[in-house]
């Protein structure tokens, strides 16, 4: 099924629904702990997990393994990453035509970070140069098989321009055929909130999902937010610092930021909330118990007719 039906079947029934992004890890035992995690977290009923894309087509055939597993015996939906990075049209109509043997029906297209060692993005020969080109040869490939899903980024992008650029080059990958939206990470919910009235002004209509990632350790939160360029506001440098050392109390404060952000973001409409998870479960789901829309998943199954509770919007 289209991770596109299922968005607009929530946001009709009003519901908050959330979804997990993972990545191939390194060792076999890595992988199985993977599955295993992601087998656990699926029982929170994400609406659709997904599975990174290493640079360069790194980690091709991982990223398909765990993509068909996920999807064969999970009972989710799985959004296959899918770059451009190193790869041929040749190589890219390979990976969809394994994509959809495997069973996928969903591809989260992106251009791609550069590739290992390369510190700017350039494309290979005969391969393609941007986002907006693969949703156009998945489309002419595929036709309306695939649902496909594309990148916003709400602080700009390292390679653009200028924000109107930015704000058309989204609206030409979303004219190309994409469905949704899911955003870079942030930590300033007024930044996405503005993004997105920019999207909706350049005629954006789709779904904008945003990118949350909770803090989980202070090493990792510095080297991520330091290569993505993201933006930290001022109140969360000054929490963190007299804590920093302290990895249990980042830990504890990454749980009550990221439910504050969730919260905060739901108030303002958002139809869900995308996790970058890195492999990890107990942020994820402390967040989600926090905020009560984990709870209300399993209550809504067990209780169809229940009314309103913290997950429905208002
Ligand atoms: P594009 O939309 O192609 O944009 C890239 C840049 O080119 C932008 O500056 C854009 O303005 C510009 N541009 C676009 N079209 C044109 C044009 N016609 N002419 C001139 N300039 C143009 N990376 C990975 O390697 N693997 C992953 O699995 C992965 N997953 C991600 C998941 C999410 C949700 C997000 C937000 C990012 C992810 N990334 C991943 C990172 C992503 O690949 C990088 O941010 C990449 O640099 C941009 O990808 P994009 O698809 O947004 O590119």
């Amino acid at each position: 099924m289209k991770i596109i039906e299922k968005i607009k079947h929530a946001e009709a029934q009003k519901q908050v629904f959330y979804s997990f992004e993972f990545f191939p890890p390194k060792t076999a035992a890595g992988v199985e702990n993977l599955h295993l995690r992601m087998e656990r977290m699926a029982a929170l009923e994400p609406l659709f997990i997904d599975v990174t894309w290493g640079a360069g087509g790194s980690t091709s055939e991982l990223t398909l393994a765990i993509s068909a597993a996920a999807q064969k015996y999970l009972g989710v939906q799985v959004l296959m990453h899918l770059t451009c990075t190193g790869m041929t049209v040749e190589q890219v109509k390979e990976a969809l035509i394994k994509a959809r043997e495997a069973g996928i029906q969903n591809i989260l297209a992106l251009r791609g970070d550069p590739s290992k060692g390369s510190a700017a993005w350039e494309a290979v020969t005969g391969g393609l140069a941007n986002a907006a080109e693969l949703v156009k040869l998945i489309r002419e490939e595929h036709g309306d098989y695939f649902g496909i899903a594309v990148a916003g980024h709400p602080e700009g992008h390292i390679d653009s321009t200028s924000t109107e650029q930015e704000l058309l080059h989204l609206k030409d990958k979303l004219a190309a055929g994409a469905d949704f939206v899911i955003t870079q990470f942030f930590y300033d919910p007024a930044a996405f909130l503005t993004y997105v009235e920019h999207c909706r002004a350049v005629g954006i209509t789709a779904p904008i999902i945003p990118g949350i990632m909770p803090i989980q350790s202070y090493t990792a939160f510095k080297l991520m937010t330091d290569y993505c360029k993201t933006k930290v506001p001022l109140a969360i440098r000054e929490a963190l610092e007299p804590i920093k050392d302290n990895d249990e109390a980042v830990r504890a404060y990454g749980v009550t930021l990221g439910a504050d952000m969730c919260r905060a973001l739901v108030r303002a409409g958002v139809p869900g909330l995308h996790f970058y998870t890195l492999n990890l479960e107990v942020a994820v789901t402390n967040i989600l118990k926090a905020t009560g829309y984990s709870e209300s998943a399993a209550l809504r199954r067990a209780y169809p007719w229940r009314p309103s509770s913290d997950a429905r919007r208002a």
